[in-house]
């Protein structure tokens, strides 16, 4: 008989929509299931109109805590008790939990991303970093660095939609840091080419080298990566964009986004269970 679901166990839901495509349950429940803790995590397909719903049932059925994923990032922030320092920066979060009724919400994706390179022992608490966008994953990424240390960070975002909103959202973060935090215009190249040659890092953190922009790269110039930079990218499929390989062939260091990936999950899964996630395992199990 399965002892794996009991009468105690401990439910963690992912409010998002599409939903049936994510690797977290897999990742989630494997990690469950390996220590042995008695949760288990389901995926909900949860749009903007059924999430206060799907938030007050983690109340009422006494869950664990949840995953937020699109649309739904920003939605949840109105309906918690509490938010992180980062979440509150963010006005975002990916993660809720729930103790005793009190709900708080987490950003994890940011702290994911720091993790992963620490993964990789890169260190640039101190240093400066070049981004690329300024959407979602490039704020969490920015504020989390910002909060860990990172001395500069130039971000680079073309003059789209989301360029008015971060010159706000970059003051604030720069206001509630120790950090340096400049946007410019991602078309200026000549002040692009001179911040990555004072960076440690430079990450792209948008959707241009996936579908339906595989291939592409916001950089093509190799001149501008020498090889003690440090290339990273948020995109996980594929699992080598053109501008990792552009950097790979300079002779950098690179990464994909499956350690920020991992990372998120494996910083929720601490934040409901109190436990480390056995990364390298689930890792080798899921990709
Ligand atoms: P978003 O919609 O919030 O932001 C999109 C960003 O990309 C903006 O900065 C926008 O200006 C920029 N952009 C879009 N098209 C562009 C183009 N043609 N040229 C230049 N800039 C362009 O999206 P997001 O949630 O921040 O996601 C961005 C990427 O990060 C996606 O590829 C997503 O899959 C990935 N992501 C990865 C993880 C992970 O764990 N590895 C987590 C979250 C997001």
């Amino acid at each position: 008989m399965s002892e794996r679901i009991t009468g105690h166990t401990q439910l963690v839901g992912l409010f998002a929509t599409p939903i049936r495509h994510s690797i977290s349950p897999q990742m989630q429940n494997e990690a469950f299931a390996r220590l042995g803790l008695d949760y288990a995590y389901l995926a909900f397909e949860v749009g903007k109109a059924e999430l206060p719903a799907a938030i007050q049932s983690i109340k009422t059925l006494e869950m664990r805590g949840a995953n937020l994923s699109m649309p739904n990032k920003q939605l949840a922030c109105d309906y918690m008790d509490h938010l992180s320092p980062a979440a509150k920066l963010a006005g975002a979060i990916n993660t809720i939990v729930n103790d005793d009724g009190v709900l708080t919400g987490h950003i994890t994706d940011g702290t994911g991303f720091m993790s992963s390179l620490q993964m990789n022992r890169i260190d640039i608490i101190g240093e400066q970093m070049t981004i690329l966008g300024a959407g979602g994953a490039a704020t969490a990424i920015i504020i989390q660095a910002a909060l860990d240390g990172v001395k500069k960070i130039s971000v680079f975002n073309a003059k789209d939609g989301f360029f008015a909103s971060a010159t706000e959202k970059m003051a604030e973060i720069q206001a509630e840091t120790n950090c340096d935090i400049q946007l410019h215009d991602l078309a200026e190249v000549e002040k692009l080419a001179k911040e990555i040659a004072t960076s440690a890092i430079l990450v792209n953190a948008t959707g241009v080298g996936m579908k339906p922009l595989e291939g592409q790269s916001l950089i093509t110039d190799p001149e501008l990566l020498r090889s003690d930079l440090v290339v990273a990218d948020v995109i996980y499929t594929p699992s080598e964009t053109a501008l990792l390989k552009l950097a790979k062939e300079q002779g950098c260091q690179t990464l994909n986004g499956l350690g920020m990936l991992l990372g998120q999950g494996a910083a929720a899964f601490k934040l409901w269970t109190d436990q480390e996630m056995p990364i390298e395992e689930i890792k080798e199990l899921l990709f």
